[in-house]
């Protein structure tokens, strides 16, 4: 089963596929700014128990977060070690982690990553092949045990067949 972990709202948009946001969209309609950034009121929701103490997400369950921002944004930056050691207690659910800024996340994985977490997959999103060519490289030379590649909103002709050779990216969605 997929759920979605949304810790902070809000985004700058930072390259082409950010020209028609549905995060901004939305918000919009409800008389909100998709610019107004801010910690969710569901931060600790991998956290979070049933009445019988069970966790709520499941054991195996793989998780899509902040899909109304970005994990790796800068303005979220005082909130992600807290986001991380979430990631970090719940090592039995897989985190899906999309981004368009693969430049910041070396300076952003906690103290004890080492080569990366079992259940921690990173995908950069490559929307033409400009974004491609400037993010799939930065995503190959990172410290991570799973790796993919979003092509969406899929806005231009995109070719990342040299990107796939060494084997390292796992998916391609
Ligand atoms: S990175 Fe994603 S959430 Fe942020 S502005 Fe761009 S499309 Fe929207």
């Amino acid at each position: 089963m997929h759920d979605i972990w949304n810790p902070w709202h809000g985004c700058v948009k930072c390259s082409e596929g950010c020209q028609n946001c549905y995060m901004y969209f939305l918000d919009k309609t409800r008389d909100n700014n998709g610019a107004d950034i801010y910690r969710t009121g569901g931060f600790d929701y991998p956290l979070k128990k049933d009445r019988y103490g069970n966790y709520k997400v499941k054991s195996g369950e793989l998780i899509r977060v902040c899909m109304t921002s970005d994990f790796f944004l800068e303005e979220a930056d005082d909130w992600r070690d807290d986001a991380w050691s979430i990631i970090r207690q719940r090592s039995d659910v897989k985190f899906f982690l999309l981004t368009k800024r693969p430049q910041r996340v070396k300076d952003c994985l906690p103290k004890d990553w080492c080569e990366g977490w079992e259940n921690v997959f990173l995908n950069v999103t490559c929307e033409n092949q400009t974004r491609a060519d400037e993010r799939i490289p930065v995503l190959l030379e990172l410290p991570f045990k799973h790796k993919g590649i979003m092509c969406a909103p899929f806005i231009g002709h995109v070719s990342i067949e040299k990107y796939l050779e060494d084997g390292q990216i796992e998916q391609v969605i």
